[in-house]
């Protein structure tokens, strides 16, 4: 179904169930004698969603997955891996720069709050829409999960105004903050993009950190035969809508000349050489090389917008 500006939605439904998709990644990451990823709640919490497709790529017998080049499970693995790591990595060493407050925009089923080593003292903030918070928080209670920081959530839109929300959850404007937005971006509008980056920009303190990633081109999303092609696959996969459905079109802000225009420090790596990092290779599939121009951004809050 299309997207609409008041669309609200759970973690089996629309732009909810993307949140399991990349859960379901980590799952089969955090496998085997060599896990990738040292994730143990993202297994059960995918379980608890209960979409089928996502529960049934995680057994064994699913051999409908095997066969694809781009969605195999070793490829997923690979791919929320690369991704993972690189956020996991910014928050380690925001921590180790002395940040103690970080915000996790779009935290979905991402469970750093449960998992990573947060230097004591650490607030980690998560917002995200009310059901999908509602229900990570009471799943992870019920399997006995406890945070490794002091985790305060916001339900909320992030097309409303979270900001407002995040302050009065105790957010302090005054200390620097490590924000991460994983992917977020193409399922707000580009207006809400803007508006996100200018909020997290005002509420920066010099020396805030910044991680996210950037799509230099969406056009490919207009390609009527990729996109079918794409959909395709990820339809086998149990989303009930058209993933293109989910994404916002249409000419958007390129992040790294946005933030940088605010005063943030802007470093981009992009996809092949950060799987190359990791040890992996990009898959050989046109899909992917297309995808290959994904960068992953972080930044830092030099010198913040004047009135702050
Ligand atoms: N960051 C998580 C991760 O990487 O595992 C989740 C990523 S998932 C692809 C997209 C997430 O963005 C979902 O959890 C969804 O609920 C959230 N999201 C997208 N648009 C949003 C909005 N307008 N308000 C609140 N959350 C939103």
């Amino acid at each position: 179904m299309a997207r609409t500006d008041h669309d609200s939605w759970d973690l089996a439904s629309s732009v909810g169930a993307t949140a399991t998709g990349v859960a379901a990644g980590r799952a089969l990451a955090a496998r085997g004698p060599e896990p990738l990823l040292d994730d143990p709640y993202a297994e059960p919490l995918v379980r608890a969603v209960g979409l089928d497709a996502f529960t049934r790529m995680l057994s064994e017998d699913a051999d409908e997955v095997a066969d694809d080049p781009i969605f195999n499970r070793q490829q997923m693995a690979e791919q929320v891996t690369v991704r993972t790591r690189f956020f996991d990595d910014f928050f380690l060493r925001a921590g180790a720069a002395g940040i103690r407050q970080a915000v996790i925009l779009a935290s979905g089923l991402d469970t750093r709050a449960y998992r990573l080593p947060w230097p004591a003292g650490t607030v980690v903030y998560e917002i995200d829409q009310p059901q999908v918070i509602e229900f990570k928080t009471r799943t992870l209670a019920e399997l006995g999960a406890t945070p490794t920081a002091e985790r305060r959530t916001v339900g909320i839109d992030l097309r409303a105004d979270w900001s407002t929300a995040l302050r009065e959850r105790g957010f302090d404007p005054d200390q620097p903050t490590a924000w991460s937005a994983e992917g977020l971006l193409i399922y707000l509008p580009p207006q809400a993009q803007d508006r996100l980056f200018d909020d997290i920009t005002a509420l920066s303190a010099p020396g805030s950190a910044l991680a996210t990633e950037h799509v230099p081109d969406l056009s490919i999303l207009a390609d009527d035969d990729r996109m079918a092609d794409f959909a395709q696959r990820w339809k086998r996969y149990g989303m009930a809508d058209e993933w293109t459905d989910l994404v916002y079109q249409g000419e958007r802000a390129q992040v790294p000349a946005y933030l940088s225009g605010a005063g943030w420090q802007v470093t981009a790596r992009g996809t092949v050489d950060l799987y190359a990092a990791n040890g992996f290779a990009l898959p050989d599939h046109e899909m992917m090389t297309e995808l290959a121009d994904l960068t992953y951004i972080s930044a830092v809050l030099s010198d913040p917008t004047p009135g702050r």
